[in-house]
């Protein structure tokens, strides 16, 4: 019989363990150098015969058993095999997780790459002054969590993240949305845990008093120090940010910290010219007291002049290589590192996700605009040509449903070679959407990035596994 392997990736740790990562599965398999060499000799377009190989080894009795033992894996299979079926969706309706309310379309700042206010924003409208409501009222917040608590099954936990615009433009109606769902979720018997992005500009005392009494989990929007946050975020009169939002940040810190809150992240939008990761990491974690930071490449339309480009992907590889240096060097102390992009890789590469689709959008987690209408996800709402109903009628089911059968990877036929495919699964279906005018197709400009980066993942994951494999407890919850 004709044996190949399936697609997967070789990685190894630091003192010479080697891995195979399975993309089909997503499992990753510890190997000793002779199954790894087994691995090899049939990963050759159009396989092997199994007897031929196996009449030509040394030891033909170990030989055989380590190939079986690679077929009873799922490493290697008969070539032409067929994958076996998996379900298009989950049952649906699928419960909701989490809802996401942008209460504000409007924004004190003119951040030049936002995909709210910028050159390659979906809704109608002329930005901050969109064709919505600018503020959600009081009852459409309160309509929105009837609607979570409704639609989500018997979730015992639910999340509500409030978004914008500039979120606490519309402090009031979180506090009525977050009082109303403390209220409403005993009845349901949920606990709900709230979350908020902001710019940090509008962070007076009586905010912050209020998001660490809730437990908010928090999320700050800030490129750098000043030089980086200064040339891109400023307000509207062209004024940099940085120093109005710096002592605010810091006040925000310490009260979280005197209150023992949930982390505080930031939120980094990387654009080309941008500082090098590892120095915007430390200075925001060492200087200002961020327990984490995530980096997000920006979304851009072809030819813009802050877009990344390919060598600037390639700049961004390397810095994320730098900074996973001082994150293994935590991890073998044992010790926490804020890196948010590899420790989520590392989580997800340990808990063995295989994505169907990108992201929770549509599936466990919607988007609600001002007016109450229901989009894909934050980014979504107001894009009329992405709207699954209304927080008062319900979700359109057949439109949501069509959607994701249409997004699921097996239709993304360009990712079908690609071991990348269990965590990518195409990408972010916004930066689908700006990119090629279908939110449903693959994200094929940042193959290269989200490759690099998995593998730099694969190779940490085997270092640390290598030399302290107790790290990845913390990971099992
Ligand atoms: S979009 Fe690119 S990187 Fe992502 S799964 Fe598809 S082919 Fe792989
Ligand atoms: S579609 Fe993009 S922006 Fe929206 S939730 Fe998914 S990854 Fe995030």
């Amino acid at each position: 019989m004709q044996l190949q392997t399936v697609l997967h990736r070789r990685f190894r740790g630091e003192r010479g363990a080697e891995f195979v990562y399975v993309a089909s599965s997503a499992a990753i398999l510890g190997v000793d150098a002779a199954t790894g060499a087994v691995v090899d000799a049939f990963a050759v377009p159009g396989g092997r015969d199994q007897d031929a190989w196996i009449a030509d080894q040394a030891d033909r009795e170990l030989a055989e058993s380590t190939l079986h033992d690679l077929v009873d894996l799922g490493v290697v299979r008969p070539v032409g095999e067929s994958p076996a079926p998996r379900a298009t969706l989950p049952p649906m309706p699928f419960p909701l997780a989490t809802l996401v309310l942008n209460v504000t379309n409007k924004c004190n700042l003119t951040c030049t790459y936002c995909y709210e206010y910028g050159e390659d924003r979906l809704t109608a409208g002329d930005g901050s002054k969109g064709t919505g409501k600018p503020k959600m009222d009081d009852d459409t917040a309160r309509q929105s969590i009837d609607f979570l608590m409704r639609s989500s099954g018997d979730r015992p936990q639910v999340s509500i993240t409030f978004f914008g615009g500039e979120t606490l433009l519309n402090f009031p109606a979180i506090r009525v949305a977050t009082e109303y769902a403390e209220e409403t979720a005993k009845s349901f018997k949920k606990r709900v845990h709230y979350s908020l992005t902001t710019n940090a500009t509008l962070l007076t005392d009586e905010v912050v008093d209020f998001l660490t009494k809730h437990r908010f989990g928090i999320t700050i929007s800030i490129d750098g120090d000043q030089q980086d946050q200064d040339r891109h975020r400023k307000f509207q009169k062209g004024v940099g940010s940085f120093d109005v939002i710096e002592p605010r940040i810091r006040h925000l810190l310490v009260t979280n910290k005197e209150r023992k809150g949930r982390s505080i992240g930031a939120r980094v939008t990387l654009t080309s010219g941008a500082a090098p990761v590892p120095h915007t990491y430390r200075f925001l974690t060492q200087e200002l007291g961020f327990d984490e930071v995530g980096f997000a490449p920006v979304t851009a339309g072809l030819g813009r002049d802050y877009a990344l480009g390919e060598k600037g992907y390639q700049k961004l590889l390397r810095e994320f290589g730098e900074l996973a240096e001082d994150y293994v060097a935590a991890a073998l102390r044992n010790e926490t590192h804020g890196f948010a992009n590899l420790g989520d890789l590392l989580r997800e590469l340990h808990q063995g996700v295989n994505k169907a689709h990108p992201c929770g959008a549509g599936l466990g987690l919607l988007g609600v605009s001002t007016e109450g209408e229901l989009g894909l996800c934050h980014r979504f709402v107001e894009s009329k040509s992405h709207s699954v109903g209304t927080v008062t009628t319900g979700i359109d089911e057949a439109t949501r449903t069509a959607f994701l059968t249409q997004a699921h990877i097996d239709n993304k036929t360009d990712c079908t070679q690609c071991f990348a495919r269990p965590l990518c699964a195409g990408g972010c279906y916004h930066e689908a959407h700006v990119r090629y005018g279908d939110a449903t197709v693959a994200n094929l400009h940042y193959c290269e990035w989200i490759r690099g980066f998995i593998d730099l993942g694969l190779r940490t994951y085997g270092r640390i596994l290598e030399a302290n494999p107790k790290f990845f407890a913390r990971f099992e919850s």
